[in-house]
C-alpha cells in the first residue's frame, strides 16, 4: 500500500508544479505525506459535493482540477465553506491534491481528454510550451474531425459528448459554416483568440466566453470561424477519466492496488436554463 508521498511522487510526475502558471496554486493542499493510500477519487471542483462523495466512497486521496484556495487565506475557520472542507477532509484523513494550469498544458493534458471525448484527431497544441523539445506539451489542441460537418452540428456533437449540464452549447457565428480543423481548450480559452486565425482552424470550442470577445472577435475575421461555449465543468470533466486512467495504470505497475475512480457529482454552479420562446424574434419594438 503507497504512502501519499509516493502517489504525490507520481502525480508530480505526470504534471509537474514548476509547470503551472505563476499565479497558480498546485499541489498537496491537505495531507499526511505518511497516510497509507488506497483509493483515490478524481474531480473538477473542491466542493463540497465532491468532498462529500470522497468521504462517502472512503477516499483517502481527492485529486481536484481547481485549487481550492488560489489567493492564499489566514485562516482555515470552519465558519467559512472553504475552511469547513479543510475539516470535513482531515477529520476524515483524506488528502486533496490539485492540478491546475500544470495538467492544462501537459501531454496528455485537459484539452487532449476534451478532443478524446468528442472523438477529434489531434495535430498538436493551440499554444506550443516553448520549453517542450517535442512540441506536444501547450495549451489548447489544433485537431481534425474525419470529415467536415455544419458548425451546428459540431456543437450538436459537442452537447451530446460532453457531460449533460443546464447550458449546453451556444454557438457564435454562422451555424451552416463548414467546420473540419477545429480547436479545443478546456476551461476558459478566451485569452488564446489571437492563436486561432494563425492555426488556420474553423471552429474554437472552450467555456466562458463574453460579449465583447465573443462579438469583436466574429466580426474582425476574414473568413468563418465559429466559436462554440460549452459549461467550464463540462470542458474539464473529461480529464478526470484520462487522470483516472494514467494513475490506474501507475498503480498496476508498482502493484499498489489502488481503487481510482471518478466523481460523478455535477459541479456546475448553473442548475437551471429558461430558453427564449423564439430565439429569432428579436428585441421589443
Ligand atoms: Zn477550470
Amino acid at each position: 500500500m503507497p504512502r501519499l508521498s509516493e502517489v504525490v511522487f507520481a502525480l508530480e510526475n505526470l504534471w509537474p508544479a514548476e509547470r503551472a502558471e505563476a499565479w497558480d496554486a498546485v499541489g498537496t493542499v491537505v495531507g499526511d505525506p505518511y497516510q497509507e493510500v488506497t483509493r483515490v477519487l478524481f474531480a473538477v471542483d473542491p466542493v463540497r459535493e465532491t468532498v462529500d462523495e470522497a468521504v462517502k466512497l472512503g477516499a483517502d486521496l481527492l485529486v481536484t482540477h481547481h485549487p481550492l484556495y488560489l489567493r492564499g487565506t489566514t485562516t482555515v475557520a470552519a465558519s467559512h465553506f472553504k475552511g469547513r472542507l479543510v475539516h470535513t477532509l482531515i477529520k476524515n484523513d483524506i488528502a486533496l491534491h490539485v492540478a491546475h494550469t500544470n495538467a492544462d498544458t501537459a501531454d496528455p493534458g485537459v484539452s487532449d481528454a476534451l478532443a478524446g471525448a468528442l472523438d477529434l484527431r489531434i495535430l498538436g497544441p493551440l499554444v506550443p510550451d516553448t520549453s517542450d523539445p517535442d512540441g506536444r506539451r501547450g495549451l489548447g489542441r489544433i485537431c481534425e474531425l474525419d470529415h467536415p460537418v455544419t458548425a451546428r452540428e459540431f456543437a450538436a456533437r459537442a452537447a451530446e459528448r460532453l457531460p449533460a449540464t443546464t447550458q449546453g452549447i451556444r454557438l457564435a457565428g454562422d451555424p451552416e459554416a463548414l467546420v473540419r480543423r477545429v480547436a479545443v481548450s478546456g476551461g476558459s480559452g478566451d485569452s488564446l483568440f489571437d492563436h486561432l486565425l494563425p492555426a488556420g482552424v474553423d471552429a474554437f470550442l472552450t467555456a466562458d466566453l463574453r460579449h465583447h470577445p465573443a462579438s469583436e472577435f466574429i466580426a474582425g475575421t476574414h473568413r468563418p470561424l465559429a466559436l462554440l461555449d460549452a459549461a467550464h465543468w463540462a470542458t474539464e470533466w473529461p480529464w478526470c477519466q484520462l487522470a483516472a486512467a494514467q494513475l490506474d495504470e501507475i498503480s498496476d505497475r508498482h502493484g499498489w492496488d489502488l481503487r481510482v475512480h471518478v466523481s460523478t457529482a455535477v459541479t456546475d454552479p448553473w442548475t437551471a436554463h429558461a430558453a427564449s420562446p423564439d430565439s429569432t424574434a428579436g428585441a421589443p419594438n
